[in-house]
């Protein structure tokens, strides 16, 4: 039984990285902020053992040697998937709230596992569309975006607001990783992941719906009538089902040739009015909360948009990828479930 250390497994994404790992037999431990987060996640898998599922607390990844003693395990650990990074805009410190977690928390655990864990073969770590994409395009209709490109933003960028906070945390945490390869030659292979807007059934513990992640409050927006008088326009085009993005880290770890390869993970694109449309189809009892058929707003640019290409993905992973509407649909089921 090979053994994983996911980092962040109290979030969105990792919940989903978490039940694959269960599903296909690995043995995990994962870092969480505090024992009550711990417990939390225990209390979903009442049949899985601690031999298949632990826990190591770890309050701040941008701490210096945050991580030093959550990579030591008996069984030692095979793999390393780092998830852990924020991804919310309630910041007031670019640096403090999203740089720091992002770039020291990667570059600290990859020294960690230098440092404590010689028996990782294999890191994986989730980057984000946010390193691909280059914002001062804009749609970029003649353009199709692979695992080539990188956002050119720089330190001094990020601080002029906080989307570009976010945007450069991935990035440079990205890049610091993969410098960190070249430099220290460790025996581990890296393989990075870049997924635009994940969307997808939330099976996290989640206290209310105002504390949902990021990428799937438009679904939550929409079904709380919030797209009523006007569908907002798109942050972004590109999305990916979270079950796919999730089965996706865990095949960089079966998967030969994903080692030291970059991944454009994405189903493809969709816009707002094409949520609306999918909730109106299938969930009659919400027809009240959406707009009016027919409403503006919502819908793709005007001058085209970018592509993005996906085949690498596809071809390494063997991926196959679930569509808008169901993916949609789960998450409109899953969010019902917390509603007051
Ligand atoms: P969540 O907010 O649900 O998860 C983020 C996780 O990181 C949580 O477990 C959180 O812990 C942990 N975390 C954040 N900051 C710290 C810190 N300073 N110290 C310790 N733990 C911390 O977001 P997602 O699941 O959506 O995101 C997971 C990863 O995927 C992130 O790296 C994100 O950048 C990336 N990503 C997400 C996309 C999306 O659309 N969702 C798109 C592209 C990339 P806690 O909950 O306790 O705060």
């Amino acid at each position: 039984m090979r053994r994983v250390l996911l980092t962040g497994g109290s979030g969105f994404i990792a919940a989903h990285v978490m039940d694959y790992l269960i599903q296909r037999g690995y043995s995990v431990v994962t870092t969480v902020r505090s024992t009550s987060k711990a417990e939390k996640i225990r209390a979903a898998y009442p049949k899985i053992g601690k031999d298949r599922l632990d826990f190591a607390i770890v309050e701040d990844i941008a701490q210096d040697n945050a991580f030093d003693d959550a990579v030591v395990s008996n069984p030692p650990f095979e793999a390393v998937i780092h998830t852990a990074s924020p991804f919310h805009f309630n910041v007031t410190d670019v640096q403090r709230d999203l740089l720091d977690p992002a770039v020291k928390g990667t570059t600290g655990i990859l020294k960690s596992v230098v440092k404590n864990a010689p028996t990782v073969k294999q890191v994986v770590i989730t980057s984000s569309f946010a390193s691909v994409v280059n914002p001062y395009k804009g749609t970029w209709p003649e353009h199709t975006y692979t695992e080539e490109d990188w956002n050119p933003i720089t330190l001094e960028q990020a601080s002029e607001n906080v989307a570009n906070g976010y945007r450069a945390s991935k990035t440079l945490a990205e890049k610091a990783a993969w410098e960190f390869l070249q430099q220290e030659k460790p025996s581990f292979s890296l393989t990075t992941l870049c997924p635009p807007q994940v969307l997808g059934p939330v099976i996290s513990h989640l206290s209310s719906l105002d504390n949902l992640n990021t990428s799937n409050q438009v679904i939550r927006d929409l079904i709380q009538g919030k797209f009523k008088d006007k569908i907002p326009p798109n942050a972004t085009f590109t999305w990916v089902d979270v079950r796919d993005l999730a089965l996706c880290h865990v095949l960089a770890l079966e998967k030969r040739l994903a080692a030291n390869e970059r991944f454009l993970v994405t189903a493809g694109y969709f816009c707002n009015s094409e949520l609306v449309d999918i909730v109106r189809e299938h969930h009659v009892r919400l027809r009240d909360q959406m707009p009016a058929e027919g409403s503006d707003g919502g819908g793709y640019p005007e001058g085209g948009l970018y592509r993005v290409d996906n085949s690498k993905v596809v071809k390494i992973m063997g991926i196959s990828w679930r569509r808008l509407s169901d993916t949609v649909m789960d998450t409109v089921k899953s969010l019902q479930n917390f509603q007051s």
